[in-house]
């Protein structure tokens, strides 16, 4: 896995794009939360659970799925004041199913450990992409901060970090520049 750290650099550039003026901190909470929650399927190696099983490390947990139920289930559960069958409704729940499936989709460019189960339950194969330049991360805090743990900050800063932080400012002056024609 990237780090928990990387992982929630999405969510955090995720929420910053679209920040909502009601539930605002529900809203913020969720979005860094979506981007982790797969990651606590390592509970599976304490349980027994090898990590080549269903719900094994990088399993169903880290599927396109699980993501979908896991977005339709903090909707329903914490987005209860926003009207059913609204434009807003299912606009959080495929926002909250893009963040969870980011988890997963980004794990694929990881260079070790096994690959990512992401058409679980219908295929269980583990999938990389072709191209995995994220070096994996240590499981654990202790390890994160080794040499290794740094090498790892290292490729997802160059790999992850910086091309989000360049889109959130393209974007940024892009609507700053339409809102500026706008208004003209
Ligand atoms: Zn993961």
């Amino acid at each position: 896995m990237p780090s928990i750290i990387t992982h929630s650099v999405v969510g955090i550039f995720w929420a910053s794009l679209f920040e909502t003026k009601t539930n605002k901190i529900k809203f913020w909470f969720f979005s860094i939360f979506c981007t982790i929650i797969p990651d606590f399927d390592v509970v599976a190696f304490k349980l027994g659970i090898s990590y080549e099983d269903f719900f094994g490390h990088r399993g169903f947990f880290h599927s396109l799925v699980f993501a979908f139920i896991f977005a339709i289930l903090i909707v329903f559960l914490f987005f209860r004041n926003v009207k059913i069958n609204s434009f807003a409704k299912y606009g959080l729940i495929i926002y909250f199913f893009i963040l969870t499936a980011s988890h997963g989709l980004l794990d694929t460019l990881t260079s070790g450990g096994l690959g990512i189960a992401l058409f679980s339950p219908f295929d269980n194969a583990r999938y990389f992409y072709s191209f995995t330049p994220i070096k994996v991360s240590p499981i654990g805090v202790g390890a994160f901060f080794s040499e290794r743990g740094l090498m790892v900050l290292k490729s997802e800063i160059i790999w992850v970090w910086i091309p989000l932080i360049i889109s959130f400012l393209t974007i940024k002056v892009f609507q700053k520049i339409l809102y500026a024609l706008k208004t003209k």
